[in-house]
């Protein structure tokens, strides 16, 4: 990632979440966002034949001529949708410019790894800001807690909780003023 970028981030966050009349702490809906965008989200279920693998991919953005859709493997758990939506969403909030980005397992199949990190970055900050993950992690609010309350599968809230920093920092300073 460029130097700086995550501090741009998630001041960028919070403007994109302001756009949504979020407050730092209320849950993201990344569907509103792509409606404010003017994204079209089309489901798995609607696009792919019955018979298709369910697993194929978990989300993907599409360029058509006129724009850009995103598609969203209604047959995951929503907690995992909407991270990958939020993905997805990151990189036309970022205006990444690729042909088709593909989001399984592995994570976006770009050969662009920059980018990935840079979106998967963004949609962590849009879902829970840093500041918001500060915030829980003061009140000592659990992951599952944290995971419920943002429809984030708790795997996604101990990530935010901790790769974020945020649980860390309120350690740190517990420690120092025993
Ligand atoms: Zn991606």
């Amino acid at each position: 990632m460029i130097r700086g970028f995550k501090t741009r981030a998630k001041a960028l966050a919070l403007e994109v979440r302001e756009e949504l009349n979020l407050d730092l702490m209320d849950p993201f809906d990344p569907y509103e966002l792509a409606k404010l965008y003017g994204i079209e989200v089309v489901a798995t279920s609607v696009l792919l034949p019955a018979t298709a693998p369910k697993d194929a991919i978990s989300g993907a953005l599409v360029p058509t001529g006129t724009g850009t859709i995103i598609i969203d493997n209604d047959s995951e758990p929503p907690g995992r949708r909407k991270l990958t939506t939020s993905h997805e969403m990151s990189h036309v909030v970022l205006e990444h410019e690729f042909p088709a980005a593909i989001v399984d397992e592995q994570g976006c199949r770009t050969t662009i790894g920059d980018q990935e990190d840079e979106a998967t970055f963004l949609a962590g900050e849009l879902v829970l800001p840093y500041n918001a993950a500060l915030k829980l992690a003061w009140r000592n609010t659990p992951d599952a807690v944290v995971a419920r309350d943002y429809g984030i599968s708790v795997h996604a809230a101990a990530w935010r909780m901790n790769a974020s920093g945020a649980r860390m920092l309120v350690n740190r300073s517990r420690k120092r003023r025993r």
